[in-house]
């Protein structure tokens, strides 16, 4: 253990080290003169401002498996185990089409998953957009990180849509199957027996309130969920509130692109979500947003908010304030930290959350659904709950590579990205822009693993001591200084305090060593 971690720190710096010759090279070939508009293959940096029914009783349920909710989670994976046969029961509070500002930029390894569902049609016919990358801004300088997509088919890449539009699409492709039954209904309490989850208890939309069995129930319910609390520890945080906009007759700087402004307080966020809108989320601290019946709303965004605003688009944020459809959402995490129950399951929001900007969310979700479904197709009998509690037990670890690696990520550019006063701080966030700016692996392994196309963990905490080295090494040149080298100190202290705190809740084995956790070798048991 302690031999990987001294060869990672060596590859980090390695990394980071390598980031410097560039960062020298390249000073040297433009006779030192800063940043500049510098276009490389996949990379631009342009200066300037431009640029159940009910059952008759709990053993004899006419249903395999009962979900509650049919959001991304639910809707999703009702299709997938009816497709592998399973008799599904899902209930969904609110069959209607959902109109909200989550769930609506779907990357590319997301979409990879989709495929691996059958669910790649959901995200045509809705006017969903096709995204090659992000574009990030600051201070008046931007670069395009494109995803590595030249692997893979030429329909993979991320989508953008109205969150809405696309859940429809899966509820509607769920419910044609004849065994998946999908009811609007809204699931009050667990029905527990001895320690085990037996089904659920409902009232249906005319108000009626029943009871619906099966040996087993997945909790699909979202990140408000109310069911969670006797399956998990939920440990949540709230670091900030996305306020959502929709910005209409304008173009994006880069077509097709995701755009993340390093503004100050924290990001903001725009990307398409229509031949025709432009989503906005603006990032703001704390737990409180300034309030929009009294204006005050209105007011922060055109003062504060506006001037951070790419030109190409600033006249269309205005106009989107000023007609004062203004939506906020808290920005919740919460890591995965399961009670394995005997019947029951989490999935979805309910079960793990992420910060949002890195727009991690859906993929999980759809990641964790792939893993599910390959632990539950050597099994036609799900009946045996201890039993099969026991082997679902390795669906915690599995999910982890690419979970926890998605999660981290997310937990840690945002700190990264917020704005501070602490000169270690705002170093490391010149640093990450500005390693991401070079281009060739320092970008395509970042964004190879935000996107969801290559998540491993090591390589994110490679990535990420990588820029930190990378801004001590800058720091350091031409010539180091005492307040200099203090600065460097602080900003290796501050990304280790960034980042292991994170690693640590998602579990350093699970994440890094999955092999070693004796669940991960569970096979299923004998029917
Ligand atoms: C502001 C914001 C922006 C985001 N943007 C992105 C993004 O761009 N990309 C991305 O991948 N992720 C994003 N996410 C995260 C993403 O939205 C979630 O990870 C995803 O929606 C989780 O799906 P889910 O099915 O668990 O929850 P949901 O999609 O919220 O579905 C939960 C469902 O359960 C139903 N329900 C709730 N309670 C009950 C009950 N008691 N009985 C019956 N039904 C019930 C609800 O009606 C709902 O339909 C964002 C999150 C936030 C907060």
């Amino acid at each position: 253990m302690v031999d990987q971690y001294v060869v990672g720190w060596i590859l980090a710096s390695l990394l980071g080290l390598a980031a410097l010759c560039h960062l020298v090279a390249k000073r040297g070939r433009r006779g030192g003169e800063g940043r500049e508009c510098v276009v490389e293959t996949d990379c631009i940096v342009t200066t300037g401002k431009q640029c159940g029914s009910e059952s008759a009783n709990g053993n004899g349920s006419d249903v395999d498996v009962i979900i509650v909710g049919a959001g991304v989670a639910g809707a999703a994976l009702a299709h997938t185990l009816g497709k592998d046969g399973r008799r599904v029961h899902v209930i969904e509070r609110d069959l209607t089409e959902p109109d909200r500002i989550v769930g609506e930029l779907l990357q590319p390894g997301g979409y990879l998953k989709l495929i691996e569902l059958g669910l790649q049609d959901c995200v045509k016919e809705i006017d969903a957009q096709r995204v090659f990358g992000y574009a990030l801004f600051k201070d008046g300088q931007n670069t395009r990180l494109s995803y590595p997509l030249e692997k893979f088919h030429s329909d993979v890449s991320g989508r953008s849509f109205h969150n809405g539009r696309f859940i429809q699409r899966m509820r509607q492709k769920a419910a044609t199957l004849s065994n998946v039954k999908l009811e609007q209904g809204t699931v009050t309490s667990l029905i527990e027996e001895k320690g085990t989850i037996k089904g659920v208890q409902y009232k249906t939309k005319d108000g009626k309130e029943l009871a619906a069995y099966a040996p087993l129930t997945i909790v699909c319910d979202g990140c408000f969920s109310n069911l969670r609390r006797s399956l998990c520890k939920p440990k949540v945080d709230i670091p900030s509130c996305f306020v959502g906009l929709v910005l209409e007759k304008c173009q994006l700087p880069y077509a097709n692109h995701g755009h993340v402004i390093l503004g100050d307080p924290s990001p903001i966020l725009f990307y398409p979500i229509s031949s025709t809108e432009v989503r906005c989320l603006v990032d703001v601290p704390g737990q409180k947003v300034p309030n929009i019946a009294n204006g005050e709303m209105a007011n922060y965004l055109k003062t504060v908010v506006a001037p951070q605003v790419p030109p190409e688009i600033h006249e269309a944020f205005v106009a989107a304030v000023d007609k004062g459809n203004i939506r906020t959402m808290p920005n919740r995490s919460m890591p995965a930290a399961p009670h394995p129950t005997p019947g029951a399951l989490l999935m979805g929001d309910a079960f793990n959350m992420r910060h949002p900007l890195t727009g991690g969310g859906m993929t999980v979700a759809l990641s964790d659904i792939v893993v599910l479904r390959d632990l539950l197709r050597p099994l036609r009998d799900l009946n045996d709950a201890p039993t099969l509690c026991k082997y679902l037990e390795s669906f915690y670890t599995l999910r982890k590579p690419v979970a926890s690696t998605i999660n981290t990520l997310a937990g840690a550019l945002y700190k990264v990205f917020s704005a501070s006063p602490d000169p270690a701080r705002k170093e490391m966030r010149q640093a990450c822009f500005d390693y991401l700016s070079l281009g060739g692996v320092f970008s395509n392994g970042p964004v190879s693993l935000l996107s969801g196309l290559n998540p491993r963990p090591l390589s994110l905490v490679l990535h990420f001591f990588a820029v930190a080295i990378y801004g001590v090494g800058r720091l350091m040149l031409p010539f180091p200084s005492i307040k200099r080298m203090w600065i460097g100190a602080r900003l290796i202290s501050g990304a280790s305090g960034i980042i292991f705190p994170i690693i640590k809740a998602e579990g350093v084995r699970q994440m890094f060593f999955p092999a070693m956790v004796p669940a991960y070798y569970r096979g299923p048991p004998a029917e």
